[in-house]
C-alpha cells in the first residue's frame, strides 16, 4: 500500500499514461479526465471482472444498456428533478463557489454531509466564516440542481429540455418489465448495467474521486417483498469477515468491529439477508482481484444522512490515504422506484406469481453499484509499491493483479543480434495476450519500466535461448526467474494471469 497522498498519484497516472486532466492543452476541465493507453485498459479490465463476476458468473443476474440521454420524465418520477441538490454557497467579492458541506468540514473540521440549508446558514453565521479565498463575506446558501441540462432536437424550448443521466439506475427501473419478460426472470433477480453518469459537482476534488463525467457499474436486486430475509446463496457468505461499523458504534464513538456475516445477522445491525449478502459479495470482487480485505468497511447510514428513497444505508468504504471513503453506497430502497414510475407513467410494471395468483411490485434490497473510477483508484493505491531499502529495486512496482494489468508480458532480447528470435516470441504471444516488446536499454531499465506500468511478467531471450528452445520469465512481484520452454510459455502465462497456477509452482 501506498504512502502517497492523491495528488502525488494523480501525477503518477499522468506521467505513466494511465490518466490526464481531459483537454489538457487547453488547460483541463475541473472534474472531467481522460484515460491514456494504460488507463483504458485497466478500467476495460476492471468492468470486464466485474461483469463476468456479477452478470455471466451467475444465473440471477443479466445486463442492459440504456441510453445517457432518455425520456426527462424518468427524472422527474425520480425526484431527481425536484431535489437532487447540493447547497451553493457563494462569495460576495471574488465569485467563488463553494458546496456548503465541503465549506463547513473544510473550516470547523466536523462532519457535515447531508446537511440541510438552514443548518449550513446558521454554522456560517455562528462561527463567521468567510470566503476561503479572499476574506470577503458569503451569500445565503442556495439549492443547486447536480443534473447537466441539454436540448433534444433543433429547438431550444422547455418541451425540448433533456437532462445527462445523474444515475444508470432509473434506467433499470424503466426497462424493467421489458428485460424481466424478455430475459423471463423468475423473483429474485438483479438487473446489471455499466455506464456513463454526470453530475455538476459544485466542487471536484479528490482527482478520479469526485468527478463531474464518472462511471457506474451497477445491479438492481429485487426481491420478493415477503421474501427479504430468504436469500438462498445466504450460507455461502455466512463465515465471511468484515468490518462493520454501525451507526450505533458511530454515535458512541467506538471503532468498527470485525464480525462475521453470521454475527452482523444474529446480532440484527442489519436487517436483511439479503443486504448483508450482497455487501458481503462486494467486498469478496475487490479481495479476489488482489486488494487487502482489511482496507475495506460497511458504514451504515446515520438517520440524518439517509436518501429520501432509503430504508437502509450501509456503504462499502475504503481507507484512502485521504481517509475512508465511499466506494458504494447500498440502499435499501424498497419499491419506492418502481412504485414512482408506475404513478407517473400509468404503466403497470408489477410481475405475477404463479404460486400466490396476486400481482407482486418487487422490492430493491440492495443495490449492489459502484463508480468504475473510485474502484480504478482504490486499485492503484493497493498496487502502488515502493522499497526505498531495496537497492536493487529503488523504482516503483505496481502490483496490480495480473487479471487487471494494462500489459500482461514483456519480451526483452538481451542484445540485438537476437531480435529474429524475440519478435518471432512476441508476436506469438501477442495473439492472446497484451504484450510489449522492449529492446532499448540495460536489461534493468528494461524490468524498471514493465514494473511501473505493473507488467506482471517479463521474458528474456538470450543466447541459449537458441540452443535449449527456452526463455527466462520473470514473476514482478519477487523477481524470482525461471526457465520454460517456448512450446510451454503460451499455456504457462495464460495459467499464471488467470491464477490457475502460482509463479513458484513452475518446473
Ligand atoms: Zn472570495
Amino acid at each position: 500500500m501506498a504512502d502517497i497522498t492523491i495528488d502525488e498519484m494523480a501525477v503518477f497516472c499522468k506521467k505513466k499514461g494511465f490518466v490526464y486532466a481531459s483537454g489538457e492543452i487547453y488547460g483541463g476541465l475541473s472534474g472531467f479526465f481522460d484515460y491514456g493507453p494504460y488507463g483504458v485498459e485497466l478500467k476495460n479490465n476492471i468492468k470486464a471482472d466485474w461483469w463476468k463476476f456479477h452478470v455471466q458468473q451467475r444465473d440471477d443476474v443479466v445486463g442492459m444498456d440504456g441510453s445517457i440521454i432518455t425520456n426527462p420524465k424518468t427524472w422527474v418520477a425520480s425526484g431527481h428533478v425536484a431535489s437532487f441538490e447540493d447547497i451553493l454557497v457563494e462569495c460576495v467579492k471574488c465569485k467563488t463557489r463553494f458546496r456548503g458541506d465541503h465549506l463547513i468540514e473544510d473550516t470547523l473540521k466536523i462532519s457535515a454531509e447531508g446537511l440541510k440549508k438552514d443548518d449550513i446558514s446558521k454554522l456560517i453565521k455562528q462561527n463567521n466564516i468567510k470566503c476561503p479565498k479572499c476574506k470577503g463575506d458569503l451569500e445565503e446558501p442556495k439549492q443547486f440542481n447536480l443534473m447537466f441540462e441539454t436540448n433534444v432536437g433543433p429547438v431550444k424550448s422547455d418541451s425540448s429540455k433533456a437532462y445527462l443521466r445523474p444515475e444508470t439506475a432509473q434506467l433499470i427501473f424503466n426497462n424493467f418489465k421489458l428485460v424481466q419478460e424478455n430475459a423471463r426472470l423468475k423473483l429474485p433477480f438483479g438487473i446489471a448495467q455499466i455506464g456513463k453518469a454526470f453530475r455538476n459537482e459544485i466542487s471536484p476534488r479528490d482527482f478520479l474521486f469526485r468527478c463531474r463525467e464518472f462511471e457506474q457499474m451497477e445491479i438492481e436486486y429485487f426481491v420478493d417483498p415477503k421474501k427479504t430475509n430468504e436469500c438462498p446463496y445466504i450460507d455461502e457468505v455466512m463465515s465471511h469477515k468484515i468490518n462493520v461499523y454501525s451507526a450505533e458504534m458511530q454515535q458512541k464513538k467506538q471503532k468498527h468491529k470485525e464480525m462475521t456475516i453470521k454475527e452482523f445477522l444474529k446480532e440484527k445491525i442489519i436487517k436483511t439477508q439479503w443486504h448483508a449478502y450482497w455487501l458481503a459479495v462486494e467486498h469478496r470482487w475487490f479481495i479476489s482481484l488482489g486488494v487487502a480485505a482489511e482496507k475495506f468497511r460497511i458504514r451504515q447510514h446515520l438517520p440524518d444522512e439517509k436518501s429520501h428513497y432509503a430504508a437502509d444505508t450501509w456503504d462499502l468504504e475504503y481507507e484512502f490515504p485521504f481517509g475512508w471513503k465511499e466506494l458504494q453506497g447500498m440502499a435499501n430502497r424498497s419499491d419506492f422506484d418502481l412504485k414512482q414510475h408506475i404513478l407517473h407513467s400509468k404503466k403497470d410494471l408489477s410481475i405475477f406469481d404463479e404460486e400466490t395468483k396476486t400481482k407482486i411490485v418487487p422490492h430493491v434490497i440492495a443495490e449492489p453499484s459502484q463508480g468504475v473510477d473510485r474502484a480504478f483508484l482504490v486499485f492503484m493505491f493497493n498496487a502502488y509499491t515502493q522499497d526505498p531499502k531495496n537497492k536493487d529495486r529503488d523504482w516503483i512496482v505496481l502490483k496490480l493483479h495480473p487479471k487487471l494489468a494494462p500489459i500482461k508480458v514483456g519480451v526483452f532480447p538481451l542484445v540485438n543480434k537476437l531480435e529474429d528470435k524475440a519478435e518471432e516470441v512476441y508476436k506469438q504471444i501477442r495473439k492472446d495476450l497484451p504484450v510489449t516488446y522492449d529492446r532499448s536499454g540495460a536489461i534493468g531499465r528494461r524490468y524498471a519500466r514493465a514494473d511501473e506500468l505493473g507488467i506482471p511478467y517479463c521474458i528474456t531471450i538470450d543466447f541459449d535461448t537458441l540452443n535449449d528452445k527456452a526463455v527466462t520469465i520473470r514473476d514482478r512481484d519477487t523477481t524470482e526467474q525461471k526457465r520454460v520452454k517456448i512450446a510451454e510459455l503460451k499455456s504457462i502465462l495464460s495459467k499464471l494471469i488467470n491464477s490457475e497456477i502460482k509463479f513458484k509452482d513452475i518446473k
